[in-house]
C-alpha cells in the first residue's frame, strides 16, 4: 500500500492532450505547480498526448507554417509545461473522490490510501474515436486510415476513399472529404442511415458520394500505407475488395469518464456538463477539452479551453484560499 502525499496539490489535472497540457502550462506560470496524471500508454485510442499522438502532420494549427506532426506539437506542449514547473507523470487515475476535501485521488490499489490530494482538479480526460477493430486497423492508423477528416482530408486530394458509418459525423465528413478526394464511398452496416433528413439529401446529391449499404469492414489492407479495403455484404455474405487510399472511421466517438461513475453531471451523449466557464457541478472540480465538448473536437479549441480551465482554477484557489 502507498502512503498519500501530506500535502495536498494546489491543481491537478487529470490528461496530457492540448487541453491538459495548456492547462498545465497556464497554472505552472501562475505558480501553482500543478501534477499533471498524463495517463498510461494502454491501446491504440488511449494514452498519453491524447489524440493527437496518433495523427501525422497536423496543417490547421495556428502558428506552424509548414505544419507539424502530432507528436511532435504535443512533446512540445509537455516541455513547455516542464519548463514552468509542472510535475508530468505516467499515471492514471483509477479512482477518485470529488467529494472529498481536499480530493483524493487513487493511481493504482483503489482500496488502499489515496495516492494525491489535491485542493482543485482540471479534467482533460478527453474522448476517444470508437474503432471498427479489424486487422490492419491499428497498424494503418495514420497512415491511411484517419479519424478525423478535418485534419488528414487534404492528404487524399484526388484520391479515392471510403468512410465508414452511417450518423451525422460520418456524413458531415463524407461532404467535407468530398472537396478533396476523388470519390467517397459511404459504407454502412444498414440499409438506413441513422443522420438527419438534411444531411441524408446534402450526400446523396454530391455527385463524389457514393453508398454501399448493408455492407461492413472486415481487413484493411496494405503494409506501409492503405491500399484497400475488404468489405462483405451482411445480407448476401458476398466479399469484395475495394481499392482506396484512405479510409475514415466515423462510428462515434465516446468521452473518457469513467473514473468518475456518477459523481459529475453528464450530457445525454455521456459528455461533462461544465457552466461558467469550465466549472462542473462539484465546486473546485473543472472540465476542459473533449471530455466536455462534442461539437468542436479541434486541438485548438481543446487548447483555449484548457487555458480557460487554468485562468478559472486560478481564481477560485484565490477565493478559497483558506482551504
Ligand atoms: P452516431 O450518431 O452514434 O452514429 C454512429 C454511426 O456509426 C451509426 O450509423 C452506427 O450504425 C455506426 N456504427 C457504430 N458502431 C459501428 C461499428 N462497430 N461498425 C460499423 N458501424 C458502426 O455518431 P455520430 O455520427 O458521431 O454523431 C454523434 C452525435 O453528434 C449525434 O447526435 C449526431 O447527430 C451529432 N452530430 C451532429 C452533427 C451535425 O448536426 N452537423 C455532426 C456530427 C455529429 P447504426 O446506425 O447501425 O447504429
Amino acid at each position: 500500500m502507498t502512503e498519500t502525499e501530506s500535502e495536498a496539490r494546489n491543481v491537478t489535472i487529470l490528461g496530457s492532450g492540448p487541453a491538459g497540457l495548456t492547462a498545465a502550462i497556464y497554472t505552472a506560470r501562475a505558480d501553482l505547480a500543478p501534477l499533471v496524471l498524463e495517463g498510461e500508454p494502454s491501446s491504440t485510442t488511449d494514452q498519453p498526448g491524447g489524440q493527437l499522438m496518433l495523427t501525422t502532420d497536423i496543417e490547421n494549427y495556428p502558428g506552424f507554417i509548414d505544419g507539424i506532426m502530432g507528436p511532435t506539437l504535443m512533446g512540445n506542449f509537455r516541455a513547455q509545461a516542464e519548463r514552468f514547473g509542472a510535475e508530468i507523470r505516467t499515471e492514471k487515475a483509477v479512482k477518485v473522490d470529488l467529494r472529498a476535501t481536499p480530493i483524493e485521488i487513487w493511481t493504482s490499489a483503489p482500496d488502499g490510501l489515496p495516492t494525491y490530494t489535491t485542493k482543485s482538479l482540471i479534467v482533460a480526460t478527453g474522448a476517444q474515436s470508437l474503432m471498427l477493430n479489424v486487422p490492419g486497423e491499428a497498424q494503418l492508423l495514420g497512415h491511411g486510415v484517419s479519424t478525423c477528416a478535418t485534419c488528414d482530408g487534404f492528404f487524399f486530394r484526388g484520391l479515392p476513399i471510403a468512410i465508414v458509418g452511417g450518423g451525422d459525423s460520418a456524413l458531415e465528413e463524407a461532404l467535407f472529404l468530398s472537396k478533396f478526394a476523388s470519390s467517397v464511398i459511404v459504407i454502412h452496416r444498414r440499409k438506413e442511415l441513422r443522420a438527419s433528413k438534411i444531411m441524408q439529401d446534402r450526400a446523396i446529391a454530391n455527385p463524389k458520394i457514393s453508398f454501399k449499404f448493408d455492407t461492413v469492414v472486415t481487413e484493411i489492407l496494405g503494409t506501409t500505407k492503405v491500399t484497400g479495403v475488404m468489405v462483405a455484404d451482411t445480407v448476401t455474405g458476398i466479399t469484395e475488395e475495394l481499392e482506396l487510399d484512405g479510409i475514415f472511421v466515423a462510428i462515434g466517438h465516446t468521452p473518457n469518464t469513467a473514473v468518475f461513475g456518477d459523481q459529475l453531471d453528464r450530457d445525454v451523449d455521456g459528455y461533462l456538463v461544465t457552466h461558467d466557464g469550465t466549472a462542473t457541478n462539484i465546486d473546485g472540480v473543472f472540465a476542459c477539452g473533449d471530455v466536455q465538448d462534442h461539437t468542436y473536437r479541434q486541438a485548438i479549441t481543446a487548447a483555449g479551453s484548457g487555458c480557460m480551465a487554468a485562468l478559472d482554477v486560478e481564481h477560485w484557489l484565490e477565493d478559497h484560499s483558506d482551504h
